[in-house]
């Protein structure tokens, strides 16, 4: 495969692949991210998971293409049902909002078992993987942000562990700041960190605006208030 073919979102996904892993990657869509991973040598097999009927044939070429066919398994079937336990230490989901990866990871707990990372690239939402995550004992390990082709994206990585240490010494708005930024990318600040949490911020400000000419919506305007405070505080 021609790395070409891999965006700087999944060559950054790919890059928290530890060496010598078995990968599942689940909404794999053309296969690309497992056979990249193959092609360098840094994993020693794959299931790549995928629910539709065109994204699964894409996945099945490519893999022939690749010359992979005994090293990565191609399965059509929702979310984590592709896998048995035990089978992968490592699980990929990207370019999905954050609700949907949360889902497909609660409707499989039982094959969460055995697993030590999951590296999770949500378009939209990623707080609602921290706070779950959290609570399952998901320790959030790493994470980055970066912009391609005018979009922005964020990459999480949770490892078996204590998913409260990263929130230690937090709480209250605090605690709300950190997990809908990011303790790790609370850090930084980056100029991609900035310019997603400015958009934000120029989103709410319209929904206020517009909520303010509406009746009846006293409960969404203070909730949209508190979500504009925390953004400011994290721009600040
Ligand atoms: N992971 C690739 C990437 O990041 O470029 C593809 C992302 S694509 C936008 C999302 C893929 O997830 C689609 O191919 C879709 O068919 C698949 N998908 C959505 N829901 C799924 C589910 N519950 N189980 C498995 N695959 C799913």
């Amino acid at each position: 495969m021609n790395d070409k073919l891999l965006s700087e979102r999944l060559k950054l996904v790919a890059n928290y692949v530890p060496v010598g892993s078995r990968v599942a990657d689940i909404g794999s869509d053309h296969a690309y991210l497992p056979c990249y991973l193959m092609n360098h040598n840094r994993i020693t097999g794959a299931v790549a998971g995928e629910v539709n009927e065109g994204p699964y044939q894409s996945a099945v070429s490519q893999v022939k293409r690749s010359g992979f066919s005994n090293q990565i398994a191609v399965r059509k079937g929702n979310g984590l049902e592709v896998l048995s336990p035990g089978e992968v230490d490592v699980i990929t989901i990207a370019g999905m909002g954050g609700q949907l990866i949360r889902d497909i990871l609660l409707g499989g707990l039982e094959k969460l078992e055995g697993v030590k990372r999951l590296i999770l690239q949500p378009n939209v939402a990623a707080h609602l993987l921290r706070e779950r995550l959290s609570d399952l004992n998901w320790e959030l390990v790493e994470e980055s942000i970066i912009e391609e082709d005018d979009k922005i994206y964020e990459i999480l990585v949770f490892d078996a562990g204590n998913g409260k240490k990263p929130y230690e010494g937090f709480d209250g708005k605090e605690l709300q700041k950190q997990l809908l930024a990011g303790p790790i990318l609370m850090k930084e600040k980056n100029d991609a960190f900035m310019k997603k949490w400015q958009n934000e911020l120029k989103k709410r400000e319209r929904i206020l605006l517009s909520l303010e000419r509406a009746e009846g919506i006293s409960e969404k305007e203070a909730q949209v208030k508190n979500e504009r405070d925390l953004i400011k505080e994290v721009l600040s």
